[in-house]
């Protein structure tokens, strides 16, 4: 077998998080249906987007104009999120190597920088829908929404490609749906769940993860 990952040009070498059930140790904004929702109609718009009816833009639009949601009770929810143990050792070991190291994201900027800030995690880039707050209303947007796309909020592999310089070797670490496209065009790809089970499915090259631990190590053993 072929060792892909041992061609990596370390003098140019991107790094691709996703982030809730990768970077967080939960999915932030499914538990936020939980808390926030003022009925279950979020349910029905769950299953519709499971099933592939709605793409994640509606899905997410409609499901926060279902939720009592103001800064305060936010924050206050946001504060709790816990992020892999291993995340800033990680993180501090791919600044070391001068990796740049960048936040793929289909949840909203708002929420990541809030969780990152509190649990003191620095400079770091995260591209994500936007949200934010005016006259205690939540205010959302899609800059990086791809018009061909009908599954995404945020399309990832538009930033993945922009992000990374010519010839770059890029590495993708995430779990979900939203990661596959992106995490086909890395030469490196460390997968869970739902991306999991569609790299073993299409026999694509892929190292299995469950936390950071794992990708901690093993980007020890490749980078040092
Ligand atoms: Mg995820
Ligand atoms: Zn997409």
């Amino acid at each position: 077998m072929i060792d892909k990952d041992s061609r990596l040009n370390l003098k140019k070498c991107v790094i691709f998080f996703d982030f809730d059930n990768t970077i967080a140790t939960c999915d932030v904004f499914d538990n936020m249906l939980l808390l926030f929702s003022r009925d279950d109609r979020w349910m029905e718009l769950e299953k519709r987007w499971k099933s592939g009816r709605i793409g994640s833009k509606t899905c997410m639009e409609g499901q926060l104009r279902g939720m009592d949601l103001d800064k305060r009770s936010l924050d206050a929810y946001l504060s709790k999120i816990k992020l892999d143990p291993s995340f800033k050792e990680l993180y501090k070991f791919l600044q070391t190597k001068k990796i740049k190291i960048v936040v793929l994201s289909d949840n909203f900027d708002y929420i990541l920088n809030q969780i990152l800030r509190i649990n003191k995690v620095k400079k770091l880039k995260v591209l994500a829908n936007k949200l934010s707050f005016s006259r205690g209303k939540v205010v959302t947007d899609y800059p990086f929404k791809n018009k061909d796309c009908q599954i995404c909020a945020h399309c990832k592999t538009k930033n993945l490609m922009a992000v990374s310089p010519q010839g770059a070797s890029i590495i993708y670490v995430g779990d979900g749906s939203s990661d596959i496209c992106p995490a086909r065009r890395a030469h490196l790809v460390f997968a869970k769940d739902n991306l999991l089970k569609y790299f073993k499915d299409n026999k694509l090259e892929h190292i299995v993860f469950h936390n950071l631990k794992e990708v901690l190590n093993h980007l020890k053993r490749k980078l040092t």
